[in-house]
């Protein structure tokens, strides 16, 4: 078959994304989403948005929008870029910033869409192994590289970098372009959005799915130098003048708005992160220092596929990657106190000794 693909087409390897189950109800610990309700705020500026004027096209420049993110990140409308959840505006920064002759870097264990974009624009990047500890070594990052793509903090390992690491990784690559991917700084790590003035270098994407509680909203941006906004709207007017329809540019306002919110919520989110660690590790667990709203864990006895297996039989999905240096991990979406519950004592049944 493939018969009448192209090429290019053929040679993909496509992302695949975590279990969305249609039929049974189960405990939803797989791909971090947040466990709360959008903001009211949020829901209540979409259901405003409905009517009549879904007839036109949205803005195709989301100058409102882009103006309240300017307003709550202290930048200039020039400043932000604006896209159908992070994911396109990553695949659109892969195209806008990265050429295939020269090699761009990004950790071995991070977020696995990266080499995707990577083949799909055809270039070519070296996975730089993180140390034992799935620290990033900084230095193994510095010199002629074509771009450096990290997330802070890191997927699925949770660990956070410094801004005092991320200057020195800027400073190591002054002809490239350094993205920061902040999915899921709101959590626990430090942003890199106030160093965009001093390093035009600098591109910072972050997202409303996660820490915000609307992945079904699909909005997402990227905050950098003016110039580096221009070559993304370059990128995006070639390929669709509308990413983001009327329901969304109006709900992610509107969750732009209720900050405290999304602080409570963030807040909320990794207390109930740090407890559940805690339980693990008196378990027996090893469990990565996680920044971010999930737990990267192992068991030195039970291997991560029984765990993984034995989980979704008690109704409870989490995330497992059947790769080199990860396949005895668990990624765990941090959920409600309630689901927190229900995970520990589903695990301890499975780890406790005949
Ligand atoms: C979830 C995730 C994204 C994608 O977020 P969307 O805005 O929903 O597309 C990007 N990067 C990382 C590291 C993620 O975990």
């Amino acid at each position: 078959m493939k018969e009448f693909w192209s090429k290019r087409a053929k040679a993909l390897t496509p992302y695949i994304p975590g279990e969305q189950p249609r039929e049974r109800k189960f405990i939803k610990l797989n791909t971090n989403e947040n466990p709360y309700p959008p903001s009211q705020m949020a829901l209540a500026a979409i259901r405003e948005a409905v009517g009549e004027s879904l007839r036109l096209y949205p803005d195709p420049e989301c100058t409102s929008l882009r103006e309240t993110l300017a307003a709550t990140f202290g930048l200039k409308p020039n400043q932000v870029f604006v896209g159908n959840g992070s994911d396109e505006v990553l695949a659109m920064s892969f195209q806008a910033f990265f050429d295939p002759e020269r090699t761009i870097l990004f950790p071995d264990i991070t977020y696995s869409f990266y080499p995707v974009f990577a083949d799909l624009c055809g270039l070519n990047y070296r996975e730089v192994p993180l140390d034992e500890c799935f620290g990033l070594p900084v230095e193994e990052f510095l010199g002629n590289n074509g771009g450096v793509v990290i997330a802070n903090p890191n997927a699925p390992t949770g660990r956070a970098l410094s801004l005092c690491h991320i200057r020195t990784l800027l400073e190591g690559n002054p002809d490239a372009v350094v993205i920061v991917d902040e999915t899921y700084v709101d959590f626990g790590a430090q942003s890199a959005v106030p160093l965009i003035d001093s390093y035009p270098n600098l591109l910072v994407v972050q997202t409303m799915s996660k820490s915000r509680a609307l992945a079904g909203l699909r909005v997402g941006f990227a905050l950098g130098n003016a110039d580096l906004i221009n070559a993304l709207n370059s990128v995006k007017n070639s390929f669709n003048s509308y990413t983001l329809d009327r329901l969304a540019l109006a709900g992610a306002e509107g969750a732009l708005r209720d900050g405290a919110y999304l602080r409570a919520i963030a807040m909320k989110i990794s207390s109930t992160r740090d407890c559940t660690a805690d339980r693990l590790k008196r378990m027996g667990f090893e469990v990565s220092d996680s920044a971010g709203n999930f737990l990267f864990i192992s068991h030195p006895e039970v291997p991560a596929k029984t765990l993984l297996d034995g989980l979704r039989e008690r109704g409870i999905l989490v995330r497992w990657w059947d790769k080199p240096r990860i396949s005895n991990y668990l990624r765990i979406t941090v959920g409600t106190d309630e689901e927190m519950e229900a995970l520990c004592q589903a695990l301890s049944q499975l780890v406790a000794k005949e």
